[in-house]
């Protein structure tokens, strides 16, 4: 196989039947037929690699992951309902009561409250650290910290984590370094080239890039995905064939999607930094971003997450929303249609204002995912909500 992306994208295919499609089939079945006893004894025993049961591997899962693993220059994976089941059975695979996490701050809505409220019921507490103080990182790692957690970028204040230090200082301490890449997807970031032990996504976001099925995946390292996939086939995550196989043939166009995402997200974010109405603009391959030198170094473009403070507080926040005709009020991302959110006055709203803070969110930010629309009917939109 190319060690070329694109090609890896739309070359990896499951074998063909007998009756020689060209594109994959989509295996609805929720269990395989064995020839005697033996066969089903030695399948079983994983004697032979074959599927027995759609809980444990199907054609469509298999192709799916198969694509993630070659992107992400990975060993092995294992395909989930959704990135959240990725991440969950991910923590819950490798972790034991008592066992210590370390994590950036800005992590993911439901990630943090994996942390907060789920994982203390085994014992499994996290200590945190802000995007930028990495430096503090070593002295938050106990003889108990078994893993080192990153998301970069960050959802929704779009700061960059420099992911070769903090692989450094996992490999020092003996930790486990998991890097949630949703954001990037594996056409931007490749975080195992950096030092990465595993790397999650939530597949709902770009790499489905139509809004449309949900999906998670964890890739890496074979010994660790062997856990995950054992905890997995006992506990049900599975990934769906149906969303798969949507998944798959989404792949096949992720290189040329992001590009036109990022091209436009970057002309979006040019445009918000010279507004008047508007204090700061984050998107990481703007020179003005405080971490555009690793972000250049990590990431191929700047993804298509633009974040901004509008001038004016939570009402000013309120009235933008208000006011957008063309782009659309909704809670998901990486949407071939582009969204926009108010964090301080709609999704974080009941959280206190310092507990915001500690995350990025002020009370003006406002978080855009650009999508692939003509970008310049994208600018008109955002110009007339912003002067209304
Ligand atoms: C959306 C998202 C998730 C969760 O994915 P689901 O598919 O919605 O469960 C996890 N991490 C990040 C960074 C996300 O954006």
């Amino acid at each position: 196989m190319s060690k070329n992306f694109e090609t890896k994208a739309v070359r990896i295919q499951t074998e063909r039947t007998q009756f020689s499609e060209h594109s994959t089939p989509l295996y609805l079945t929720s269990s395989f037929v064995f020839d005697d006893a033996e066969d089903m004894r030695a399948s079983f025993a994983e004697e032979k690699a074959r599927n027995l049961y759609s809980r444990f591997s199907n054609p469509n899962t298999t192709e799916f992951v198969d694509k993630i693993v070659a992107m992400e220059d990975a060993e092995a994976g294992y395909a989930f309902a959704t990135g959240m089941s990725a991440v969950f059975s991910t923590f819950a695979a490798l972790l034991n009561a008592g066992d210590h996490i370390v994590s950036s701050r800005s992590v993911f809505g439901s990630t943090h409250s994996l942390f907060t409220k789920y994982l203390p019921k085994w014992n499994i507490e996290t200590s945190y650290f802000k995007v930028n103080e990495i430096d503090k990182v070593e002295a938050l790692i106990q003889p108990n910290t078994k893993i080192l957690y990153a998301e970069s970028p960050t959802n929704p204040a779009v700061d960059v984590l420099d992911l070769e230090a903090l692989s450094d200082i996992a490999k020092k301490h003996n930790l486990l370094f998991v890097v949630d890449n949703c954001f990037a997807t594996p056409y931007l970031q490749n975080p195992i080239k950096f030092g990465a032990d595993l790397v999650i996504h939530s597949a709902t976001k770009l790499i489905d890039g139509q809004g449309r099925v949900l999906g998670g995946v964890t890739v890496g390292k074979a010994e660790l995905i062997r856990e995950i996939y054992l905890f997995s086939r006992n506990t049900g995550p599975a990934m769906s064939p149906f969303n798969a196989w949507v998944l798959s043939k989404s792949l096949e166009t992720l290189a040329v999607r992001a590009d036109r995402h990022c091209e436009n997200a970057l002309k979006v974010a040019q445009f918000l930094e010279d507004h008047d109405k508007v204090n700061f603009v984050k998107y990481p391959f703007l020179p003005s971003h405080p971490q555009y030198e690793v972000a250049k170094k990590q990431m191929r473009l700047g993804g298509n997450i633009v974040a901004f403070e509008i001038k004016g507080g939570i009402e000013a926040g309120r009235k933008f929303l208000n006011a957008i005709k063309l782009c659309s009020l909704s809670a998901n991302l990486g949407d071939s249609r582009t969204i926009v959110t108010h964090p301080a006055s709609t999704t974080h709203s009941k959280l206190s204002e310092s507990d915001r803070l500690e995350v990025g969110i002020t009370d003006g930010l406002v978080r855009c995912s650009i999508g692939l629309e003509y970008v310049e009917d994208v600018i008109n939109d955002l110009n007339q909500a912003l002067e209304s």
